[in-house]
């Protein structure tokens, strides 16, 4: 058969592999597969380690990351997301329904929020909040119908540490799964899965990827199981992540463990100096030896990550003025970025919330949160400094 050009344009050749290889991951942006026989696709369906089939299902360049994040937080397999509310909402859609039980931290990710809020109002599932550090307060809550018990590492913005290890057993003992949102902490800094949670989730949009590129989220299992029920709902979620974008988030997990170092030490050195200045009322972060969960941080935690959070005399007007003084640090949404990153969240994301809301959101009028860099971490107390001079 010698074919014309319209077919040959379309059937380029395909390299052949030769005795050398590439060093770094291949990005494969196809999501078709095709397969030698009918029997051999036939059996592509349904099985989350199976050939690839269809980008939805799996990639590639996407079960590479699934297997560095699943490898890298001590679990058995992952999957990887369009973003880390796809995550999210992959697990709780697929573990819970109308007239089954949550337990979950109170302070938690806006969109989390929102998404239980949701599922509480329009599907009829039922959630109690908790405070995250108290494994007696969790027991009482237990019902038969309790599925989940959903937890954050490190809490936004207040830097609160969740007592994984003792909820966890206490979920565990009920039947009911324990996931936890370790975007914070980043598995350099903890393992959920060490301590007893069944799922550790991920926005690999912040620490991750680490450079503002790359919106995506995964979900790391400890147990296969679990693994393919909820990549199974997934495939109807539709939330799959880009193979681009999975590329560009292994490219970035090559100098995690020289960033997450970096981002603890200038946080915490920034906290430090904070906490000795006169226009700050308080400061929060893991490490500070007066933070409220100093000893669980230092028993869970290798450090206390890049976030930071300072109160300041003079409320939302103080809090507005400081971010727009930086000029080193942008005035920006999201974390885990090789840049500073800053907010006032009563003044931006939260401005719509009066003074009574922001405290129960743990979020006080002068709120600021430093989502610190890899800068030179001189320059970022320097630029910090002269801010805090125009409030
Ligand atoms: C950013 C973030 C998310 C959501 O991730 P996206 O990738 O933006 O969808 C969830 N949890 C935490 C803790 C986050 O910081």
């Amino acid at each position: 058969m010698d074919p014309t050009d319209a077919t040959r344009t379309v059937h380029t050749p395909v390299p052949e592999e030769g005795p050398s290889a590439p060093l770094g991951t291949p990005l494969h942006l196809d999501h078709t597969f095709a397969f030698p026989t009918a029997e051999a696709m036939a059996g592509a369906f349904g099985d989350p380690d199976g050939p690839y089939l269809y980008g939805r299902y799996s990639n590639p360049t996407v079960r590479t990351l699934e297997a560095a994040l699943a490898e890298l937080g001590h679990g058995t397999a992952a999957t990887a997301y369009a973003s880390g509310m796809g995550a999210i909402n992959a697990v709780l859609t697929a573990l819970v329904g109308g007239g089954d039980h949550i337990i979950a931290q109170r302070a938690l990710y806006g969109g989390t929020h929102a998404l239980l809020s949701d599922l509480e109002r329009r599907w009829g599932v039922q959630v109690d909040r908790v405070s995250g550090t108290d494994p007696e307060e969790v027991r009482a809550l237990l019902r038969p119908t309790t599925r989940l018990l959903y937890l954050e590492t490190i809490a936004n913005p207040t830097t609160r540490v969740s007592d994984v290890p003792a909820l966890a057993a206490v979920a565990r003992e009920a039947g009911a799964v324990t996931a936890v949102d370790n975007t914070f902490a980043s598995p350099l800094l903890f393992r959920p899965l060490d301590h007893g949670a069944d799922i550790s989730l991920h926005s690999t949009s912040k620490y991750l990827s680490g450079h503002g590129d790359a919106v995506g989220g995964a979900a790391v299992f400890a147990d296969a199981g679990l693994h393919r029920r909820v990549w199974e709902h997934g495939l109807e979620l539709g939330a799959c992540a880009s193979p681009f974008n999975a590329w560009l988030t292994l490219r970035g997990l090559k100098t995690l463990a020289l960033r997450m170092p970096r981002h603890s030490a200038t946080a915490l050195e920034v906290a430090r100096r904070l906490a000795g200045h006169p226009a700050v009322r308080s400061v929060a972060h893991p490490d500070l030896p007066d933070h409220p969960d100093r000893v669980l941080a230092s028993r869970l935690l290798v450090s206390g990550g890049g976030v930071l959070s300072f109160d300041l005399h003079g409320g939302r007007a103080a809090g507005a003025a400081f971010t727009e003084a930086l000029r080193t640090a942008r005035l920006a949404p999201s974390l885990g970025d090789v840049r500073t990153l800053a907010m006032a969240p009563a003044s931006t994301s939260h401005h719509r919330l009066s003074a009574g809301e922001l405290e129960a959101a743990g979020i006080g009028e002068g709120t600021v949160r430093i989502a610190v860099g890899i800068e030179d971490p001189g320059d970022v107390w320097k630029d910090v400094e002269q801010a805090l001079g125009a409030v």
